[in-house]
C-alpha cells in the first residue's frame, strides 16, 4: 500500500533529538526553530517529560472514559492555576482541529445559534467545522454550504462592529494567527471583541493551539489583552509531541453526559506527558524565558537588512523576505543545518522551544547574517 500523499516532505530523516537539535541518519546535527509546527514547548526528550511518559506505559490499554483517572483532574487543576483560568472547565481530545470542532459545537449547543464570524488568513484546522472556518481557498470546507461562516478583515473594527449581532453564536480568532503569516491582533481589537459578544450573547472563542502554552511570555497569547475568553482550544505544546489538545470552558456552561465525547481524550499518556509539560514550564521559568529571548530576537531580526517586516510576540516570530531571497528557508536548512518554517508567500515562520539558550539563538543569527549579506551588498 502507498501513503496518500499529502506533505512535501524533506530528504531528511531523523533518528535521536535533544533539547533543540536533531540528528539525521548520517549523524548530521540540525538546530530544530520549528518544532514540527510549534509542537515542542519544552524541548525534545526532556528527562522529567520521558520519565513520565514511561510511568504510565502499563496504562496505555486501559479504558478511558469509563473509568475514573486522576491524572485528568490533576492536569486539570494545575493548568487551571498555570493558565489564569481556575474557573473554566476542561474538556480533553487528541488534536487542534478536534478542540476547536467542539468549541464551535458547545457555541452552538449554548446559544442555540449557527452564526458563527471568523477572520481573514484564519487557520483553525481541517475538520469539517474547523475546516469551515478556516480563511484558506485550497484548503475547501465541505460542510459551509449554508454560508453560516463570515470571514472579516483581521484587525478592522469598524467591519466587526458592524457584522456583529444576535444570530452570532461564537466569534473565532487565533491568539496569534499561525499559519496565516503571524498576525498580531491588537489589544484593543481583543477587547472589542470581548465586549460585543458580551452584548450580543456570542462566545468568544480564543484559538491558542499555535500561539499557547507559554510561547508568547503569557500562558496564552490573548492574555496581553486583558481580556477573557469563553472556550479557549489548545493541543500542539501541550503535549511536547505527544498528541493531546483540550478545550477550556466558560463555568457558566453546563455539560450533560454524552454533551462532547471521544475514545483516546485524557488517556493515561497523554495526560502524563501534559502534566510534566507544565511542570517543566513553571519549574524552568519557561515562559519568562520566552517573552525575554523573544524580545531580543526580535530586536535584533528588525535590525538586519533586508528583511521586510518582523512579527510576533515572545518565541512565535514571523518575517518577510525580498523575492531575491525566496530560497532562504532552504539555504538555512541544507547549508545552516536549520529548522525554519514557512508562510505564503516569503514569511519564514521561527517556533523554536521555550527552552532554547540565547547561543543556540545567536547561531542562528550568524547563518541568517551569512545568507543576507549578498542581498544587501548588491
Ligand atoms: N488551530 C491552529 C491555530 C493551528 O495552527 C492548527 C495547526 N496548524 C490547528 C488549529 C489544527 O491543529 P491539529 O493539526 O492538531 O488538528
Amino acid at each position: 500500500m502507498k501513503l496518500f500523499d499529502v506533505y512535501p516532505l524533506f530528504p531528511i530523516e531523523p533518528v535521536k533529538a535533544q533539547g533543540s537539535w536533531l540528528w539525521d541518519k548520517e549523524g548530521k546535527k540540525y538546530l530544530d526553530l520549528y518544532g514540527g509546527h510549534a509542537v515542542i514547548s519544552i524541548g525534545h526528550n526532556h528527562p522529567h517529560f520521558v520519565e513520565a511518559l514511561k510511568s504510565q506505559l502499563d496504562k496505555i490499554s486501559f479504558y478511558s472514559n469509563s473509568i475514573k483517572n486522576e491524572l485528568q483532574e490533576k492536569l486539570a487543576d494545575h493548568l487551571g492555576r498555570l493558565s489564569g483560568y481556575p474557573n473554566h472547565q476542561l474538556f480533553l481530545c487528541n488534536s487542534g482541529a478536534e478542540a476547536n470542532e467542539n468549541a464551535l459545537k458547545l457555541a452552538s449547543f449554548v446559544t442555540g445559534r449557527k452564526k458563527v464570524i471568523s477572520f481573514k488568513k484564519a487557520f483553525h484546522g481541517r475538520t469539517s467545522g474547523a475546516v469551515a472556518a478556516t480563511d484558506n481557498p485550497k484548503i475547501v470546507a465541505p460542510f459551509n454550504a449554508d454560508h453560516a461562516i463570515t470571514f472579516l478583515p483581521f484587525n478592522d473594527a469598524d467591519t466587526f462592529t458592524k457584522a456583529i449581532n444576535n444570530e452570532v453564536a461564537a466569534v473565532i480568532i487565533e491568539g496569534i494567527q499561525g499559519v496565516g503569516g503571524i498576525h498580531v491582533p491588537t489589544n484593543e481589537f481583543l477587547q472589542l471583541l470581548s465586549k460585543k459578544c458580551k452584548e450580543v450573547g456570542a462566545l468568544l472563542i480564543l484559538d491558542e493551539v499555535q500561539s499557547g502554552y507559554g510561547r508568547t511570555g503569557k500562558f496564552f497569547a490573548h492574555q496581553f489583552a486583558g481580556i477573557e475568553a469563553d472556550l479557549i482550544t489548545i493541543a500542539k505544546g501541550m503535549g511536547n509531541g505527544f498528541p493531546v489538545g483540550g478545550v477550556l470552558i466558560h463555568p457558566s456552561i453546563q455539560s450533560w453526559s454524552g454533551m462532547l465525547g471521544t475514545t483516546f481524550g485524557g488517556n493515561y499518556l497523554a495526560c502524563a506527558a501534559s502534566l510534566a509539560v507544565l511542570e517543566v514550564i513553571e519549574k524552568e521559568n519557561l515562559m519568562a524565558k520566552a517573552q525575554q529571548l523573544g524580545e531580543q530576537l526580535i530586536t535584533q531580526l528588525k535590525s538586519m537588512d533586508p528583511i521586510l517586516d518582523v512579527r510576533g510576540q515572545g518565541l512565535m516570530i514571523g518575517f518577510d523576505l525580498p523575492d531575491a531571497l525566496a530560497s532562504l528557508r532552504k539555504e538555512l536548512l541544507f547549508k545552516h543545518h536549520i529548522f525554519t518554517g514557512e508562510a505564503k508567500p516569503n514569511t519564514v515562520r521561527l517556533l523554536p522551544s521555550l527552552a532554547i539558550s540565547q547561543s543556540e539563538i545567536d547561531l542562528f543569527l550568524d547563518a541568517l547574517a551569512q545568507e543576507l549579506k549578498p542581498v544587501s551588498v548588491g
